[in-house]
Parts: C-alpha cells; structure tokens; sequence
C-alpha cells in the first residue's frame, strides 16, 4: 500500500464538553485523541463504503486487518474469548467487529465440515 502514511490535518471546531469527553475516552484506552476520533468516524463511514476490511493474516488468536479508510494494518486478538483491537484497544470497534464476523464465519465452514464428516 503505497498510500499507507497519508495523511491529512483537518481542523474541527467542536463543542468542548464534546472535545473532554472524547479526551478522556482516549486517555483511558491510552490512544490518542485523533486515533480515536479517525476510529469513530471510520466506523461510521464504513456503511457507505464498499470492502473497508480485507484480512491480512490469519493466526490462531491473532488477526491482521488492513483498513483501507485509516491506511492501516490493525492487528485484532483473542482476549478472554473476544475479539480485541489494539489499534483502537476496543472490544467494539469497527476491526473487532469484523474480525468477530470472520471468526463466526470459519466457525461455520468448521461445523458444516464437520457434519459432512458425520455422514
Ligand atoms: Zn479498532
């Protein structure tokens, strides 16, 4: 990806107690305040957009996700059963989700193995 350290700076003019609350979000993930917000509003522009997500590798409890809106490779984990973003550090964002769908995916093609194993 030859556009992955692209990037823009936009200025936004905000509503402060808006501005804190994020702010205190990112602290308590312990990302930055405009990791979170580009995170946010990927996750919200995702439904117009077609194949945000493609995997990128595929391990056991360990996931590589290429975001082609942030130009990032996102690396999802398994913690306590879940999908995790360390990107995000996020049980719920846009990465964990997919990566969720994937893992629900594979489970299938597992079972529906599996059942015709039986046969
Ligand atoms: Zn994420």
């Amino acid at each position: 990806m030859g556009r992955k350290s692209e990037k823009m700076l936009v200025k936004l003019r905000l509503p402060r107690k808006l501005v804190d609350r994020l702010d205190r979000i990112a602290r308590e993930r312990g990302i930055r305040r405009s990791r979170l917000i580009a995170s946010l509003l990927a996750d919200w522009v995702e439904y117009y957009v077609e194949d945000r997500f493609e995997p990128f590798s595929m391990r056991l409890d360990r996931v590589g996700v290429i975001d082609k809106l942030l130009g990032e490779i996102v690396v999802v984990r398994i913690v306590r059963g879940e999908p995790y973003c360390d990107y995000c550090k996020s049980f719920t964002c846009g990465h964990a989700r997919y990566v969720k769908k994937l893992y629900s995916r594979k489970r299938r093609e597992i079972l529906m193995e599996e059942a015709d194993l039986g046969d």
